[in-house]
C-alpha cells in the first residue's frame, strides 16, 4: 500500500473511534490531535525499510541503515513492533503514553493495509508461523500497490474521512 492508503485508512479508523467510543468522547480537542497526528506518523513509519518510500526518502540515513540489516515487510511490519510499542508506553503516563498508544496504532493500521495488498505480510506473527503469508481478505478481493483499485479505495476513504472530520468538528464547536 501507498503511503496515502496508510494514512488515509488510519485516519478514517481513528476518526470513526473518536465519533463513537466513549473514550475519546471525553478528551480535549488537543489530545485528539495528538493522537490524529502519532497515528499519521506510524501508518507511514513500518516502510522505513524501503528507502524508496515516502518515510524513507524523508529519514534517508535512518533507511538505509534499516533497509540494509531488514527485508521490506520484515521486521517494522511484524506484529510485535507496535506491541513491543504498546507494552512501553504502559510504562509512561499522560500524554507520552497517548503517543505510545496512538503510534502503535498508526503501525498496526499500516500492517493491515499491507494485508489488504495481493502481497500480504510474510511472517506477520514473528517468531510463530515465520514462513506463513499473512493476509486479510482472500486473494482475489485484495488490490496491488498503487493500482488503480487503491486509488478508488483511497478516494472513498478520503470522503469518509471528511464527512467524520466535519462530523467531529461540529460535535466540537457546539
Ligand atoms: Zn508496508
Amino acid at each position: 500500500m501507498t503511503a496515502k492508503g496508510h494514512m488515509t485508512l488510519a485516519t478514517t479508523v481513528a476518526l470513526i473511534s473518536f465519533n463513537t467510543l466513549p473514550y475519546f468522547l471525553l478528551l480535549s480537542f488537543k489530545k485528539l490531535g495528538i493522537i490524529y497526528f502519532s497515528a499519521i506518523i506510524g501508518s507511514i513509519f513500518p516502510d522505513i525499510d524501503e528507502e524508496n518510500s515516502y518515510i524513507g526518502r524523508r529519514l534517508p540515513l535512518f533507511s538505509i541503515i534499516t533497509s540494509s540489516i531488514f527485508k521490506h515487510r520484515t521486521l517494522t511490519h511484524y506484529l510485535i513492533l507496535p506491541l513491543i510499542i504498546a507494552i512501553a508506553g504502559l510504562f509512561t503516563s499522560g500524554l507520552n503514553q497517548l503517543i505510545c498508544f496512538s503510534f502503535a496504532f498508526g503501525i498496526l493500521m499500516h500492517d493491515v493495509g499491507d494485508m489488504l495488498t495481493k502481497g500480504g505480510i510474510n511472517g506477520f506473527f514473528f517468531p510463530l508461523f515465520s514462513n506463513a503469508k499473512i493476509a486479510l481478505l482472500p486473494r482475489a478481493l485484495r488490490f496491488y500497490t498503487n493500482s488503480i483499485a487503491e486509488y478508488m479505495i483511497i478516494l472513498f476513504l478520503t470522503a469518509i474521512n471528511l464527512f467524520l472530520a466535519y462530523l467531529l468538528i461540529k460535535r466540537i464547536l457546539h
